[in-house]
């Protein structure tokens, strides 16, 4: 019988998380802080964010980095997640490719964003905090936050994008069941929200809005309440290694190893997560995989965005981060794929695109559900929106193996299931959904 599921033992638990900037030989430019335009510095970023964090973010030296006993013990709930070779999906391709995928979808959350909030929580806890807060839009990260919160005693405060918590009511019930606070944004609980609802009193809310009031919360009682992230900044990119990290391994028990890598990405961390334990073969030791970033055709910022400074937010409340942006004003269209749906690309990715160590392939839509409907029916799992666009690029991948004659190993971060998005899926089935070019 073929082997398809590839699951770690025990004793093979990853306990370290990787960041690559220590070896990397140009090191990205230094984050700046928007007052002062000097380098920001651990106290600067630690008014906001858990002094850890802080520290991590601005890590040059460590390679390794040691997971807490406490995360460990969460993640060992739901971790090793299976590397999955996707046997289903290279036969309806007709393909001689071999293709896995690493599923990230099997955990409470549904999604990686887990990965990240449980460390995030737990350095907040062990820190004296007591409460935490973040913005959300679809809710996936609001759902992994809520519950990170819950699992370490912590007060968690969700701003949610006004329309999205009208309009998609199921993620924001689970915040709340795991008893989370979740507030509408614009709302009346903050300066920032009052003076929004005082000009435009039916504003239907953005990430840049809900950014505001989460942090403005968090810097009203610096002491007690940190913000969190669930993209972009370099530590989160951190705590997702462990994906890449497990998978180096599970890819060993399949006694392959991967030409290509490919993720979606929207800031960045599920594709730092799978893609930095590899790379770091790149580097060390001049291996070549190809590493593919997968965005929307709607909000490429690999390919068609700028490298300049720019904020990582609409608000402009986070430092100037050196980044490939479409520039922090920019409204993306309307994608069913939410998480996508960001400006920029983290300042590590940002680096490495600009050595040339990957490159970006921009998915219009519509490929992108053909792709999540084919791997449905072939797999039996539904994919997120965002992990469809991963989906698309590996096909096209697979099918150029087959016109070439190749048998390439492809892998693919699966990065959550899509089972609370059948509306999009409905409206793609029902031939609704269209393209959007930027
Ligand atoms: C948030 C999200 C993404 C994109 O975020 P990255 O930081 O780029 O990884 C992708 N897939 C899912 C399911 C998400 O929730």
């Amino acid at each position: 019988m073929k082997r398809k599921r590839f699951f770690l033992n025990e004793d093979e638990r990853i306990t370290q998380w990787y960041n690559i900037v220590a070896d990397m030989k140009t090191k990205p430019q230094q984050m700046l802080n928007p007052q002062t335009k000097k380098p920001v510095t651990i106290d600067d970023l630690s008014k906001i964010f858990a002094t850890e964090c802080s520290r991590q973010e601005l890590d040059t030296q460590n390679a390794w980095i040691d997971i807490p006993e406490e995360v460990l013990d969460m993640y060992s709930t739901y971790r090793s997640t299976p590397l999955i070779r996707a046997y289903g999906l290279e036969k309806a391709l007709d393909t001689p490719a071999h293709i896995y995928f690493k599923n990230e979808s099997v955990n409470p959350l549904g999604s990686h964003k887990i990965n990240s909030a449980l460390a995030q929580c737990y350095y907040c806890k062990k820190e004296g905090v007591t409460n935490v807060t973040t913005e959300t839009g679809a809710g996936q990260w609001g759902m992994a936050l809520a519950y990170a919160a819950k699992s370490f005693g912590l007060e968690a405060a969700v701003y949610q994008v006004k329309i999205s918590y009208n309009q998609k009511p199921y993620r924001r019930i689970l915040m709340q069941t795991f008893g989370a606070q979740v507030i509408a944004s614009p709302s009346m609980s903050t300066r920032a929200g009052k003076n929004i609802l005082t000009r435009d009193p039916n504003h239907n809310g953005s990430l840049g809005t809900a950014i505001s009031e989460a942090i403005e919360l968090a810097s009203s009682t610096p002491e007690r309440c940190k913000y969190t992230l669930g993209s972009v900044m370099n530590h989160v990119s951190l705590h997702q290694t462990i994906i890449g990290l497990e998978t180096e391994k599970q890819m060993e028990m399949a006694e392959e190893y991967p030409d290509m890598v490919i993720a979606c990405f929207g800031g960045g961390s599920n594709f730092g997560g799978i893609a930095f334990p590899f790379m770091r073969h790149n580097i060390l030791e001049g291996k070549n995989t190809a590493f593919i970033a997968a965005e929307p055709a709607s909000c490429p910022k690999i390919t068609k965005g700028e490298f300049r400074y720019d904020f990582g937010d609409e608000a402009e409340m986070t430092p100037l981060i050196p980044m490939f942006t479409l520039g922090h004003e920019f409204k993306p269209a309307n994608i069913h794929a939410g998480g996508l749906r960001y400006h920029g690309a983290g300042a590590i990715v940002s680096e490495l695109a600009k050595e040339g160590l990957l490159s970006g392939v921009d998915i219009p839509q519509t490929e992108s559900f053909s792709a999540g409907m084919l791997f449905a029916s072939s797999e039996g799992i539904i994919p997120a929106p965002e992990s469809c666009h991963a989906i698309a690029a590996t096909i096209r991948e697979a099918k150029r193996c087959k016109e070439e004659g190749k048998k390439k190993v492809l892998l693919f971060c699966l990065t959550g299931h899509g089972l609370m998005d059948a509306t999009a899926y409905e409206q793609y089935i029902n031939g609704d959904l269209i393209d959007y070019n930027m």
